[in-house]
């Protein structure tokens, strides 16, 4: 008789996820090749030498629908082809001619001189358009290469660049809009800023990067830094002051997570080299296999914090970081709409556009009427708003009348004030449904529908975040009504525009993500209906002082 023996499976070989630090330095996938073939900041040379005087058809396709992101430059889509067809199709399929340009401004800082360039180059060469993105960047549609070598030069005589604005590498860098000037701020984070910018920003070290990497360094928790690659946030130490607490490897899109702390403390000189050891970590060991595993947060959920604070400072740092507290988190999420008095006794005002669009002439108008009231300068914000900084008392309810007048508001309803929308269907290759257009709509809907609440006092702020696609432009997984873009059916039967819900996604004291609901599926045509009805449950429903994201 024999006995059974026991079956023992072979340990499973773990295939490599192409990590440079353990010997992958053979490219593994194409976006991989194409860095290593060439450096993809090489890619300005071409247009200003080649492609600027070949035009659209003169491009190669590598440069076209790689590198040229390098520097903030994307085809976009070609007018006409509906959401549904966009996964079917072949890349060139839906490449326009034409193309989105972003433009970095760190911190969202800018003068009044840049904002009124940025408005005149819209003018110029971007048939008017300009979007703020929740990334406190410009970004134009409509832009032809012929422009480029013209824009490149403009921008940079004003100090703006295009530079890393997109593509695998540190990418524009959040900051508080209030930074230096805010009564509660714990610590200004501009310098690091503006010396990780001066250091780093364009090094071929970290310009071929696994994937895109976000950073934000910021005084006042303000910048939606849970959900960055890596973010400095204020705090004050007991015993050394202010200073930053470290966070790695937050992220939206798919596998969300919010970031963690290194429980590391970090003065405001530092933050550039812990920065760099940070970035060189995702660079060497960052998984380059697979595009949709190639975000750092995806490191950090295999090593977690402990082990990765650990090689930051062995491998990298050569000394220990020093142990640090939490920072403060605000009860709401902070967007500087309204009126605020300053430290220094002047006045901040803040205004929002609908879901983040203008136009040139508008930033043109604001850089304008900055002036009048003696500021020169203006930030943009995370939530896709506008800030004019150093108003004096005196100049406040005028400058108020004329943002007004451009269409800006500074006391917007709650609907105008907390909806946020990326790009969508009008320009973007990805996106599955309509946008922009659909947000202003549903903020008209909703203060008419919803015109008896708009007054309440103890309304809570209510985010209601629109994405054309799956992907996380807008960052609707941390809003309190998320709404992710894609074909539902309709009550007829027909496929149409749509929407899955999200609901209850927060940051600040709430930080998670909103539950999806199977069920909750919207059309277009659905969605003030919808709102409202969840808005008016709300209300009927809570308890004192509830918070949506509760
Ligand atoms: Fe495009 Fe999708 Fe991002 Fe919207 S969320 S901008 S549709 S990729």
């Amino acid at each position: 008789m024999t006995t059974p023996t026991k079956r023992t499976s072979k340990p499973r070989r773990r295939r490599g996820e192409g990590q440079w630090a353990l010997g992958y330095r053979e490219p593994l996938n194409k976006n991989e090749q194409s860095k290593k073939d060439d450096n993809p900041l090489n890619v300005r040379a071409r247009i200003e030498n080649i492609y600027a005087h070949t035009g659209f058809d003169g491009i190669d396709p590598g440069d076209l629908r790689g590198r040229f992101r390098w520097y903030g430059l994307y085809t976009q889509r070609k007018p006409g082809i509906e959401g549904g067809k966009t996964a079917t199709l072949e890349p060139e399929e839906l490449d326009d001619s034409y193309f989105m340009l972003r433009v970095r401004s760190d911190g969202g800082a800018l003068t009044t001189e840049q904002l009124h360039l940025l408005g005149e180059l819209s003018h110029t060469y971007a048939r008017d358009t300009a979007d703020i993105t929740d990334r406190q960047n410009i970004q134009y549609h409509w832009i032809q290469i012929e422009d480029m070598p013209t824009i490149w030069q403009r921008l940079e005589d004003a100090g703006l660049t295009t530079m890393e604005a997109c593509g695998d590498s540190p990418r524009v860098i959040l900051g508080s809009p209030v930074a230096g000037i805010a009564k509660d701020e714990v610590i200004d984070g501009t310098p690091a800023i503006d010396e990780i910018k001066r250091r780093y920003i364009g090094a071929p070290e970290f310009s071929n990067l696994p994937r895109k990497f976000k950073t934000a360094i910021t005084g006042l928790p303000d910048v939606a830094h849970e959900v960055h690659d890596v973010a400095f946030v204020g705090v004050n130490h007991p015993e050394h002051g202010p200073g930053f607490d470290v966070w790695v490897g937050g992220g939206l899109s798919t596998n969300p997570m919010i970031g963690k702390r290194l429980g590391a403390w970090v003065p405001l000189d530092e933050v550039p080299d812990v920065w760099a050891g940070i970035v060189s970590i995702f660079r060497d060991y960052g998984y380059r296999r697979l595009r949709h595993r190639a975000r750092i947060k995806f490191l950090v959920k295999d090593w977690g914090p402990e082990r990765f604070r650990e090689v930051l400072e062995n491998e990298y740092l050569g000394r220990e970081l020093i142990d640090g507290p939490e920072p403060e988190v605000p009860e709401h999420p902070i967007d500087h709409v309204g009126v605020h008095e300053q430290k220094d006794g002047q006045y901040y005002v803040g205004a929002a556009p609908v879901a983040g669009r203008v136009s040139g002439t508008t930033l043109m108008g604001v850089a304008k009427a900055a002036e009048r009231a003696g500021s020169t300068r203006v930030r943009f914000t995370p939530q896709q708003k506008l800030v004019v900084l150093d108003v004096a008392e005196s100049e406040v309810e005028g400058l108020r009348g004329e943002l007004d007048a451009l269409g800006l508001s500074t006391e917007p309803s709650p609907w105008r004030r907390g909806v946020m929308a990326c790009t969508g269907i009008e320009f973007c290759k990805l996106a599955i449904v309509e946008t922009k257009q659909r947000a202003k709509d549903l903020v008209d809907d909703l203060e008419k529908r919803l015109a008896d609440l708009t007054a309440a006092a103890d309304l809570p702020p209510l985010s209601i975040h629109l994405n054309g696609c799956p992907n996380s432009c807008a960052r609707i997984q941390t809003a309190d009504i998320g709404l992710k873009g894609q074909i539902v059916t309709d009550a007829d039967g027909n496929q149409v525009e749509g929407f899955q819900v999200h609901l209850g996604g927060g940051l600040g004291l709430d930080a998670g993500f909103g539950r999806k609901l199977r069920g909750h599926k919207v059309t277009g045509a659905e969605l003030g209906d919808y709102v409202e009805r969840v808005v008016r449950n709300f209300i009927d429903q809570r308890t004192d002082g509830e918070r949506f994201a509760q």
